[in-house]
């Protein structure tokens, strides 16, 4: 039976402006997967700890995603999914993404890598089409590819990998509330006026050119979202005391990850990302909810292999 345990990064989408576009890769928060070939013709999923999910293929994001590969795959194979849960569903950094593009990450590996990672971007999607109603593919392509990654178009499916700059350094707060990825949809509107729409692909640009550039002031400025954010974040308790502690304490920017509640900031160098971090808590505290505080690099590799 070959088998692969893996780390599987959590993830930060939308980055403010780029709402179910933008993404960027953890590197010190995670899953663990153990992913194994079986002569069963069977999907199992055959281990869950850490977290209280569905077994059933059908319900689990991990099962679904692997279905999709291996429709394309044609031959009939079996796998075997353990998950090891660190990265809290509802989270809003890429619970669900871990699990389906970690599980169609592990089952390419043991085939020989079949597939490409748009491929396996596509996969996982039907898994995040599972969770949320939606496939996006804003936490699954950086959880993929690593790195930054850019969803320029859906249909076909286009993912440009972006430039990190070697010293930004995020920290994330995750209030210990559920916010459901579909709830968070559900208070956003489908119109946008053309003025916010310009003020947001105005930020969108130059996020990608301070990426490129090298230019943490222009990342900085750009870290903005007139569109989604205003209208989300009352879902978060204390996002805007919590937002201006961060901006105050040298933080580039400062927004929700993903569908919330958890909170992100980008920052230059970890000295200041510290500083960042212990203002955040400091202000989550007068809350009185429990919540965990995370610093991380931009992790460039996506998915790492812990055992073969
Ligand atoms: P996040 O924003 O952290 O990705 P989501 O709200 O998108 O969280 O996804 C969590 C939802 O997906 C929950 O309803 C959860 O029960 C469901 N789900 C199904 N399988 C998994 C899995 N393997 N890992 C995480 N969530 C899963």
């Amino acid at each position: 039976m070959k088998s692969v345990h893996i780390f599987v990064p959590a993830t930060i989408a939308n980055l403010s402006c780029g709402f179910d576009v933008l993404g960027a890769c953890l590197d010190t928060i995670g899953d663990e997967m153990k992913i194994s070939l079986t002569d069963t013709s069977e999907i199992r999923i055959t281990k869950i700890e850490g977290a209280k999910l569905p077994y059933d293929v059908d319900k689990n994001v991990a099962g679904v995603a692997v279905m999709a590969l291996l429709k394309a795959y044609k031959k009939k194979i079996g796998v075997d999914i353990e998950i090891y849960k660190n990265i809290k569903a509802g989270s809003g950094i890429g619970s669900s993404a871990a699990s389906s593009a970690g599980a169609v990450w592990g089952v390419n590996y043991l085939l020989g890598n079949p597939f490409s990672i748009l491929e396996l971007v596509a996969f996982a999607m039907e898994g995040e089409k599972l969770a949320s109603g939606n496939a996006h593919a804003d936490n699954v392509a950086p959880a993929l590819f690593g790195g930054f990654t850019l969803v320029r178009s859906y249909a076909p499916l286009d993912i440009i990998s972006l430039p990190v700059p070697k010293e930004l350094i995020a920290t994330v707060i995750h209030p210990q509330i559920e916010v459901k990825t579909a709830d968070a949809r559900a208070v956003i509107k489908q119109n946008v006026s053309l003025q916010k729409a310009i003020q947001q692909w105005g930020n969108i640009g130059g996020l990608v050119s301070g990426l490129f550039m090298n230019d943490y002031d222009l990342i900085s400025r750009s870290l903005e979202d007139v569109i989604i954010e205003p209208l989300r974040s009352i879902l978060i308790p204390s996002f805007n005391e919590v937002k201006n502690m961060a901006n105050k304490s040298g933080a580039l920017g400062c927004g929700i990850s993903g569908s919330g509640p958890s909170i992100f900031t980008l920052n230059k160098g970890m000295k200041t990302a510290k500083k960042v971090a212990d203002a955040m808590e400091n202000e989550y505290q007068k809350t009185g909810l429990d919540f965990d505080i995370h610093i991380s690099k931009i992790n460039t590799t996506g998915i790492k292999i812990i055992k073969n």
